[in-house]
């Protein structure tokens, strides 16, 4: 992720990063001093902040779904964009970027093409919003620009024969020149926009829970890797990024961040890398058929017994899988099918929120139990359902905790379980999953602990014992969730964590 240039630029190396540069991947980032997991690698202000491509309606200062509600269609008054008040409508973030150019050339919002139902999913005018912003951020910005953006890797030739170039030169690079008259640009230098943002841009989360794009120069120096050693926080209010690493990363280690969804099997993490960050990903994990002994891609045979079909060579989508026990093998392409299938059902799935209630938990139980005999227990996709179940549980009308009988609090315990095994290698040490499955494990152990001990199955003793190991896991929880920015929910979870904490250790002292 990175630029092949040999500029060095000022300031590169701090006290706890190194910024090296070899002719294979540009250049990357190393550990200056040993560094403890949790600590702080690097802030970062972005250099620009816009909406994702393929948008809902939004407005352009916060990101809030657009119009609020169908009679309140709210247009910023110079320009005819969509805001949601005066207050976004006055936002640096619009006001000093697109606002004056769509109102110079009179350019306005096609409120009816927007809201029109087909539409919902991508609105092709919002597409160049973010371009326009980094490119105007050029001007405004050119030292910054210089030494920092201009260079990063764009892969023109690599993106030119793709569908999205094709797209992208209508709806911006003609947009742009030919409709909002800015010829200034050419048409590479916005086709270079828009690969930068494409292959280097971060998906940040804004106060309201909405998500957008932005831009981290040094952050985005990291090369990737499927088990990464960093995670990366942002403010909402300035959308400041802070870098910490999750686990200890010796002096000259190489800091990885990860361009995809680690909880995906790797015939599908791959194929995302290649289509939007367009490499190919060879790291341990990607190497290795039974992803570090986690089995997140392994199927169950169903002509044996104990077998598990795994791929012959998971660096190649069309290798043969086998069965680890008989003789049944089957086409690589044949698996992609399946997973592409099953996974279209768990992203539906995954669209029924918590507002949803008990459909929420019943939708994505059905899923697991239609794949469970297919899938290895521990496979990604059992553990993308898991992960959002884990945190179902507990939170959703007729499922809060004290509702839930010591049959469902002991499979959400035995979740969490097996979810920590997974995440324990992939995701390992501070990160945001494994700081909230831990969160997630400790209230159901405790209630049953204390339910075991009032029915007298087990004694003082035994009940100090399970109390002291729910304590070490609420520690846990409380100091990877405290490092996350207060205002976020993870943030919020560990006041409450810390609270719980305080309590239950005097709980075990009065015992
Ligand atoms: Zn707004
Ligand atoms: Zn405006
Ligand atoms: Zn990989
Ligand atoms: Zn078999």
């Amino acid at each position: 992720m990175a630029d092949t240039s040999s500029n060095q630029m000022p300031g590169e190396s701090t006290s706890t990063y190194n910024v090296l540069h070899n002719d294979q991947v540009g250049k990357y980032l190393v550990a200056n001093k040993d560094l403890e997991a949790g600590e702080e690698i690097l802030t970062e202000l972005p250099f620009v902040v816009g909406p994702k491509t393929s948008t809902y309606p939004l407005c352009l200062s916060c990101y809030k779904p657009w119009p609020s509600s169908p009679d309140n269609q709210t247009l910023c008054t110079k320009c005819n964009w969509p805001v949601c008040n005066e207050e976004c409508a006055n936002a640096p973030q619009h006001c000093d970027y697109e606002c004056s150019i769509f109102a110079g050339v009179g350019e306005k919002f096609n409120v009816n093409a927007a809201l029109e139902s087909e539409n919902i999913s991508g609105i092709p005018q919002l597409d160049c919003v973010t371009i326009l912003r980094l490119l105007l951020a050029s001007e405004k910005f050119p030292d910054r620009w210089n030494n920092e953006v201009k260079n990063m890797e764009a892969h023109n030739k690599k993106r030119c024969t793709t569908k999205q170039w094709a797209t992208d030169y209508v709806n911006i690079v003609l947009y742009l020149r030919d409709r909002l008259k800015l010829t200034r640009f050419s048409e590479e230098m916005i086709h270079t926009a828009c690969g930068i943002l494409e292959i280097n841009s971060h998906e940040v989360r804004t106060a309201s829970g909405f998500s957008a794009r932005a831009l981290y120069p040094t952050v985005a120096l990291m090369n990737h890797s499927c088990v990464c050693n960093t995670i990366y926080s942002v403010f909402t209010n300035d959308y400041k990024v802070q870098l910490r690493t999750t686990v200890k990363v010796p002096k000259g280690g190489e800091l990885f961040g990860s361009y995809t969804h680690s909880l995906l099997p790797t015939l599908l993490r791959r194929e995302q890398l290649l289509e939007s960050k367009h490499f190919t990903c060879a790291c341990s994990r990607c190497s290795d058929p039974t992803e570090m002994g986690t089995h997140m891609s392994s199927l169950k045979c169903n002509k044996c017994d104990n077998g598990v079909v795994v791929s012959l060579d998971s660096l190649d989508p069309e290798s043969t899988w086998k069965c680890t026990h008989c003789d049944f093998s089957t086409p690589g392409g044949a698996i992609k099918k399946v997973f592409d299938i099953i996974y279209a059902e768990i992203s539906s799935a995954d669209s029924v929120t918590i507002e949803a209630g008990a459909e929420a938990i019943q939708i994505r139980e059905n899923v697991m139990k239609k794949y469970h005999s297919v899938l290895h227990p521990r496979h990604a996709f059992l553990t993308m359902l898991r992960l959002s179940l884990s945190q179902l549980y507990g939170r959703v009308d007729e499922y809060e905790l004290d509702d839930l009988p010591d049959v469902v609090l002991e499979h959400k315990v035995d979740m969490c379980r097996l979810l920590l095994q997974v995440l324990d290698v992939i995701v390992p040490g501070y990160s945001r999953e494994r700081g909230m499955t831990l969160y997630e494990l400790h209230a159901p152990l405790l209630f049953l602990a204390r339910s075991q001990w009032t029915a007298n199955v087990i004694d003082d003793a035994g009940v100090k014992s399970k109390m002291t190991e729910v304590a070490n896991i609420l520690k846990e929880a409380t100091t990877i969730l405290s490092l996350e920015p207060p205002e976020t929910i993870e943030g919020q979870i560990s006041l409450v964590a810390n609270e719980s904490l305080k309590q239950l250790n005097e709980s075990i002292k009065s015992l």
